[in-house]
C-alpha cells in the first residue's frame, strides 16, 4: 500500500487537491498524564451522578475492564474513558471474552454511557516514517478491534504529528491510515472522535479555525467520525476558554467550522501551562490557568450542556479523582437555575439523546451529518 498514488479528495478548507504519495513522519507522544493506579472501593459509591448530564473521567483498567466499572461508578459517574492496552507500547493486551461480558452487563447496570477509549499515544498515523506509520495503522486497527468488542461508542484518537514536515501531507497521511486500519471491519456503532491538540512538537488539530479538524471530518468519508475537544489542549494552542468572550468565540468558530452535533465528548481538564504554550499539562479543576469561574462557564454553556465531559486530571494523590469530579458536578447548575447547587437536590430530566444506547450509525450517513452542502468532496 506504500508508494503507490492516491488522490484522496479536495478540502475547500485548504483549496487545493491533496495527492498522496507515501504513507509515512516521525512518533509522536501526547504529554497528558491520565491515572493508572486507583484501588477500587467495595463500598457504597461515593458520589452520585448529576441527573441529565453526562460526567465521568479516564479510569484505570487495573485487574480487568470490569473493575474500570466498578470505579467509575463508586465515583459517581454515569460515563468514562479507558485505555484498552498500555498507552505507551506497541504491544497490544488482548482482552477476555469473559471480562468483556461482565465489563457491558456492569456498563448497563450503572447506566455508564458513553464509553471512551483513548487511544495508544504511541500511535502517530500521520507519520512520514514508513516504520512507525505501519506500527501505527497495526496498532490503531487493534484499537479499533477492542473499542468494537467492548461496544464503545467512541474511540479518541490524536490526528498525529507532522514533525517539521507539511502539515497537509500529514492530514492525508493520517486519513488515510485511518482508512487502511478500518479496512474489512464492521464497526457497528463506534464512531472514531478526532480530538483537538495543544500544538506542540507538529500535532496537528491545532489551528484556531479548527481548519485541520474539519478537513478530516470531511474527507474521511468512509468512518463514522466526530470530535473530542480538550479544554486544556483549546487554552494551551492560544484560545483563551478561561474567559467568557473566549469560549463564546471558540464556540462559534466550531460551530460554524465543523458543527456542535459533531461534538460528543468535551475533555474537561484545567491547564498548568500558560496560554498559548503549545505545552501539554492537564490540572487540577479550578487550579490552573482556565480557574473554577471558567469550567462553571464551560460546564453550563447552553451549546454545550449536552455533551459528555470526562476529565483527564492527574492523580497526585488518593482521591483526587474523586475530589475533581466532585468539583465539576458541584459547578454544574440545575435546570434553569444558579450553578453550584447540590447536584442531589436536582429533578431528573431525560439523559442527552446524544449518548442514546445502541445507536447505528452507517458510513453514508456519517458523510452527510458532518459535510453540509454535498458539493465539497471529490
Ligand atoms: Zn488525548
Ligand atoms: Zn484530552
Amino acid at each position: 500500500m506504500h508508494g503507490r498514488a492516491r488522490r484522496v479528495a479536495t478540502c475547500s478548507c485548504y483549496n487545493f487537491l491533496f495527492t498522496l504519495k507515501t504513507i509515512p513522519a516521525q512518533g509522536e507522544e501526547c504529554l497528558a498524564r491520565l491515572p493508572q493506579r486507583v484501588p477500587v472501593s467495595a463500598t457504597k459509591p461515593a458520589a452520585r451522578p448529576v441527573p441529565g448530564r453526562r460526567i465521568g473521567i479516564h479510569t484505570s483498567v487495573a485487574g480487568g475492564v470490569s473493575k474500570a466499572a466498578e470505579r467509575a461508578y463508586h465515583r459517581g459517574c454515569n460515563t468514562l474513558q479507558i485505555f484498552s492496552t498500555s498507552p505507551r507500547q506497541w504491544k497490544p493486551s488482548s482482552i477476555d471474552a469473559a471480562e468483556a461480558r461482565l465489563f457491558l452487563k456492569l456498563r448497563e447496570k450503572y447506566d455508564l454511557r458513553p464509553l471512551a477509549i483513548h487511544d495508544n499515544y504511541l500511535i502517530n498515523l500521520a507519520s512520514a516514517d514508513p516504520v512507525i506509520r505501519e506500527k501505527s495503522i497495526e496498532a490503531f486497527r487493534g484499537e479499533l478491534e477492542r473499542a468494537v468488542l467492548l461496544e464503545a461508542e467512541y474511540l479518541i484518537a490524536h490526528p498525529g504529528s507532522a514533525g517539521g514536515g507539511d502539515r497537509r501531507e500529514a492530514l492525508v497521511r493520517f486519513i488515510v491510515g485511518m482508512e487502511h486500519a478500518a479496512r474489512g471491519l464492521s464497526l457497528g456503532r463506534l464512531r472514531i472522535l478526532i480530538e483537538n491538540t495543544a500544538g506542540g512538537g507538529g500535532a496537528l488539530g491545532c489551528d484556531h479555525q479548527f481548519e485541520e479538524v474539519r478537513a478530516i471530518l470531511r474527507l474521511a468519508d468512509r468512518i463514522p467520525l466526530g470530535c473530542c475537544l480538550d479544554t486544556a489542549h483549546l487554552y494551551q494552542c492560544g484560545m483563551d476558554v478561561s474567559q467568557a468572550a473566549g469560549l463564546d468565540a471558540v464556540v462559534e468558530r466550531f460551530e460554524r467550522a465543523v458543527g456542535l452535533d459533531c461534538l460528543h465528548v468535551i475533555h474537561t481538564n484545567d491547564s498548568k501551562t500558560a496560554l498559548g504554550s503549545r505545552a501539554d499539562r492537564h490540572q487540577h479543576i479550578g487550579e490552573g490557568r482556565i480557574g473554577i469561574e471558567g469550567f462553571r462557564r464551560i460546564l453550563n454553556h447552553a451549546k454545550l450542556r449536552d455533551k459528555a465531559f470526562i476529565l483527564e486530571t492527574p492523580i497526585d494523590k488518593e482521591g483526587d479523582d474523586l475530589r475533581n469530579l466532585n468539583t465539576v458536578r458541584g459547578l454544574v447548575a440545575p435546570e434553569g437555575g444558579r450553578s453550584g447547587a447540590a447536584a442531589t437536590e436536582r429533578r431528573a430530566v431525560p439523559s442527552p439523546a446524544a449518548h442514546a444506547p445502541r445507536r447505528t450509525v452507517s458510513r453514508n450517513r456519517n458523510g452527510r451529518e458532518i459535510v453540509q452542502p454535498a458539493g465539497n468532496r471529490a
